[in-house]
């Protein structure tokens, strides 16, 4: 049995492997058939998240052009690009990524794009917790993003580069708003502990002191084993906990197994990693999901 299991893995690795050198020899055959270089009236900028798309969509103003390449409405997690998407991501002025290992399909496209090619890791200029990268869920760090867009777009267009300053300073004082309505909203409650199906919410829970229980991982696609299950049974009744969390986009099947063996209730939460169509097109936005956000946690905590 447990050889079985383990021959499973070692195949799982290899065929994850042997799918990424496919993707690198498509890749680099791909980017070398559309290298005709391209210029931009309005510098394109390609980004990975919705948190991103609003950053630059914010920065940049009618200056740039910003297009998320996921497409609207699906779990971000489960994406890889197509040719198509690599295609526009190489011919794009600037492309931004998430990092911290959100994209798995970022580091082998990265070795096929031009190596002369305006690349941002947003990772690496913001606040980390470990190996988690649902960093934007923390307001400080969608603040150290809106400055790293700031500078990216300034060095693509100089001449402009007040107004992206400009930009990026009125969008940061909206973000120091919406940190002091958790900072209050979340300030007296009478349970503090936020139960999630997705593990996405552990910045906001980390910035705002809460206690964070998460039924499956890091990524959409993990399962929970049988055990954790009914830990999480016994948590959600032993700690009176009213509500489980489950993420838009994501699939909540395990979230609504425990609310319904636990007696407790689902309310939906919006991890901003994509957004629907319908949100996009009624104008919502990161600071207004997160807004949404916080009403559902403050009645799911009781908070005054
Ligand atoms: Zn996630």
């Amino acid at each position: 049995m447990q050889g079985m299991v383990m021959d499973k893995k070692r195949q799982t690795v290899i065929f994850f492997f042997v799918g990424i050198a496919v993707m690198m020899v498509g890749l680099v055959w791909i980017i070398s058939q559309n290298n005709t270089a391209v210029v931009h009236e309005k510098p394109t900028v390609v980004v990975s998240t919705f948190a991103l798309y609003e950053v630059a969509s914010r920065v940049g103003g009618d200056a740039v052009e910003v297009h998320s390449i996921v497409p609207l409405g699906s779990d971000a997690h489960l994406f890889s690009p197509n040719p198509t998407d690599v295609v526009k991501i190489s011919h794009a002025d600037l492309f931004i990524y998430n990092g911290g290992g959100f994209e798995r399909w970022v580091e082998p496209l990265k070795q096929a794009l031009p190596t002369t090619m305006n690349v941002v890791d947003m990772s690496t200029k913001v606040k980390l917790l470990g190996n988690d990268p649902h960093y934007w869920l923390d307001v400080d760090n969608m603040i150290r993003m809106t400055q790293t867009v700031d500078k990216a777009c300034s060095i693509l267009r100089p001449a402009q580069s007040a107004f992206f300053h400009r930009n990026a300073q009125n969008y940061i004082a909206q973000l120091q708003q919406l940190k002091q309505s958790y900072a209050q909203g979340l300030s007296a409650c009478k349970n503090r502990v936020l139960v999630t199906n997705h593990d996405a919410f552990g910045y906001l829970a980390h910035a705002n002191g809460l206690e964070n229980i998460t039924i499956i991982g890091l990524s959409s696609d993990e399962q929970p084993s049988s055990a954790t299950i009914a830990h999480v049974i016994e948590l959600v009744k032993t700690r009176h906990i009213k509500t489980i969390f489950f993420e838009e986009l994501i699939s909540d099947h395990v979230a609504q197994t425990i609310a319904q063996e636990s007696g407790a209730g689902v309310q939906s939460l919006q991890p901003l990693e994509n957004i629907s169509e319908d949100a996009l097109k009624s104008h919502q936005t990161y600071l207004s999901l997160m807004g949404e956000n916080l009403t559902k946690i403050r009645e799911a905590m009781e908070c005054r």
